[in-house]
């Protein structure tokens, strides 16, 4: 029986770089009935068969992604040991969260007042819908249609965001209740 620490070795000897995220924080094993070994980093998850054997590392499959979801595109593909070393590590998506629509330090004044602005954009796009089209075909030559779809997407937009932020209000409230 090939042990934990033994497919750990092996991983490490051919991947001292994680292929997903380039961490060099190391391998964990885990799985019972599939040995998998894990980036302790990035979480990304890997299978062999060769990990059974644990003297040559062949071929590698991702198991599962990352956990912020970077390898998704090839998760469950097997591919030879040298695909995987010659890949390019992908950047950790950062997020700013202030530039986010809704995110958590947002009181309820400020969701409302989000609501409030949104919900002008809506009216504002609907009531341009008819006009905004026909100007922008005689100035730039818009096809009227094109320009009316994507006024009316623009509208939907907002209106998906206000849908949110209102659930967002009434989970906060709901929350209130059970306290
Ligand atoms: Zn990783």
């Amino acid at each position: 029986m090939v042990s934990k620490e033994q497919i750990v070795e092996l991983m490490a000897r051919y991947f001292p770089k994680c292929p997903i995220c380039g961490s060099s924080d190391g391998w964990e094993a885990s799985g019972t009935v599939v040995k998998c070994v894990q980036c302790k980093s990035c979480g990304a998850k890997w299978a062999s068969k060769d990990f059974i054997k644990c003297e040559k590392l062949k071929e590698l499959e991702l198991w599962e992604a990352s956990k912020d979801e970077r390898g998704l595109d090839l998760l469950h593909k097997t591919h030879p040991t040298e695909f995987w070393q010659q890949l390019e590590p992908e950047d950790e998506i950062t997020i700013d969260k202030r530039k986010l629509f809704l995110h958590e330090d947002m009181n309820d004044a400020d969701i409302e007042n989000a609501i409030k602005r949104y919900q002008a954009r809506a009216i504002r796009f609907s009531k341009t819908l008819g006009a905004t089209p026909i100007l922008l075909a005689a100035i730039r030559g818009v096809p009227v249609i094109e320009s009316t779809k994507a006024m009316l997407l623009a509208s939907i937009v907002e209106t998906n965001k206000i849908i949110i932020l209102q659930n967002e209000l009434i989970l906060r409230s709901l929350k209130k209740l059970n306290k």
